[in-house]
């Protein structure tokens, strides 16, 4: 078994992990990125939010994301009820001042690979092919890695650092016993491409498309030329019930909901439809002595705002800042160190997922599909949608979610009563998380 040695072990060439790399070995740290699976690889998600934008620039790859072969600029998101008679739109630039006005839609195997290109133009060392087999202790501090390598040898690789940004594999929690699913929120999702779905025309013409239905939603993404992403979330039981079968799973949403229906006709299905299960869980330890775990690694709810790659960048970042600062300070990295990282991870599920949560209570959805313009509260889901939570001002949104979801509670009493304060939803998600 052969030792080799590094200042930072990347595990993970995601976007978690390239945005690592890319700012530790910017502040002059020797950096190493092991990832499994040899680039481009197809990954799902490929909406970004506005916020994401400030840091793709100062990773030095925002025109490389806007200039690549699918993106498309896009400027809100557009929602439906599985019907297609309730309808809004949210606008980026309609949100809560500074308002960053659009996005871009991009394929995932092109965008990760900007990411990873970068971060070997800045001097990281990437290994494509290897995996991160366990974590090497030394005492309770992570020392590095067992890897194998392409040749399938094992390896040892040690670090002054390590950081888990393996998405949905979940290196440590899953190892260490970490990983929890969120009872109340145990889902599906069955994801293809096709080529000619209808696509809509104007300012809208990018933007994301949910979708919602009693039983949950349905994304259409649209990429430059004819390729559009699709994609469905459902209660894992229900998918139970119907055998199981990504492909039965999608005819089902397409032949029950005349919304999805009608987008999809004459659509040609680009490969057989892929499910992933499992994806909500938290993590109830994110750092100690030499590690630290961002992105996907660190818990997942739910796709349905888009936000995890803005998750994903920003917890990297900030554990790349708290690496180079502890390196500086005192020569090696404590589970202390990644204090900030830590909170920040937390706060940023915290507001999204109480946001995600809203939205699978059919009350709160039907203030949502009026976009309320009283206290700007419209303005303020758009800036959520946005991403646009990072500054000390983030209240004036999350404030007024929390006002909505008590307009949604006062809504439900209503409703009880025979009198709503806005039009009840005939349609939309049923089952609350937790
Ligand atoms: C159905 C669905 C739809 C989604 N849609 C969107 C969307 O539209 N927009 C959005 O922003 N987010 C979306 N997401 C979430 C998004 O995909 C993730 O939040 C994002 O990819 C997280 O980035 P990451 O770098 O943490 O992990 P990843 O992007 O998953 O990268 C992790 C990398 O680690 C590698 N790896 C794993 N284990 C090992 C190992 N042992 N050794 C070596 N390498 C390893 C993997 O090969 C992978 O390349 C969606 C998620 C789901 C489930």
């Amino acid at each position: 078994m052969a030792e080799r040695g590094t200042d930072v072990l990347v595990l993970g060439g995601g976007p978690a992990g390239s945005t690592a790399g890319i700012l530790l070995a910017e502040a002059g740290i020797a950096t190493t990125i092991v990832e499994a699976v040899p680039f481009p690889r197809f990954h799902v998600g490929g909406s970004l939010v506005p916020a994401t934008l400030p840091l793709l620039d100062r990773l030095g790859v925002h025109d490389g994301v806007a200039s690549l072969p699918h993106t498309v600029r896009k400027e809100g998101v557009s929602f439906l009820t599985d019907d297609g008679v309730r309808h809004v739109d949210y606008w980026f630039d309609e949100a809560l001042p500074p308002a960053i006005p659009h996005a871009y839609q991009v394929r995932r195997d092109e965008f990760d690979a900007v990411l990873l290109d970068r971060a070997r133009e800045v001097g990281v060392t990437v290994v494509e092919g290897w995996r991160g087999i366990k974590p090497l202790w030394d005492g309770d501090r992570v020392a590095g890695l067992t890897i194998r390598d392409r040749s399938g040898e094992e390896r040892e690789l040690r670090a002054r650092a390590f950081l888990d940004a393996s998405g949905q594999a979940a290196f440590m929690a899953n190892r260490m016993g970490w990983r929890f699913p969120y009872p109340r929120h145990r889902k599906v999702a069955a994801v293809t491409h096709v080529r000619g779905a209808w696509r809509a025309e104007g300012r809208g013409k990018g933007n994301t498309t949910i979708v919602s239905a009693r039983d949950g939603w349905s994304w259409f993404i649209p990429f430059a030329g004819e390729t559009t992403s699709i994609g469905t979330v459902v209660d894992t039981q229900l998918w139970r019930r119907g055998g199981s079968e990504p492909d039965a799973l999608l005819a089902h949403v397409i032949a029950t909901i005349p919304e999805v229906r009608r987008r999809l006709e004459g659509a040609e299905h680009l490969f057989p439809a892929l499910t992933l299960q499992d994806f909500s869980y938290r993590v109830l330890h994110r750092s100690g002595d030499g590690y630290c775990l961002v992105g996907d690694a660190a818990g997942f709810l739910d796709p349905i705002f888009s936000t995890g790659v803005f998750l994903a960048t920003e917890t990297a970042a900030s554990a790349a800042r708290d690496i180079s600062e502890a390196l500086a300070r005192h020569g090696r990295v404590d589970g202390n160190d990644f204090a900030p990282t830590v909170a920040l991870t937390r706060s940023l599920h915290r507001i999204f997922f109480a946001f995600i949560r809203s939205f699978y209570d059919p009350n709160f959805l039907a203030f949502f599909y009026t976009s309320p313009k009283a206290l700007h509260m419209g303005a303020a889901i758009a800036s959520l949608l946005a991403g646009d939570v990072l500054h000390p001002a983030r209240w004036r949104r999350t404030g007024r979610l929390q006002l909505l979801v008590v307009l949604s509670w006062l809504q439900a009493m209503l409703s009880g009563w025979g009198v709503p304060l806005v039009e009840p939803l005939a349609a939309g998600p049923s089952r609350g998380a937790r």
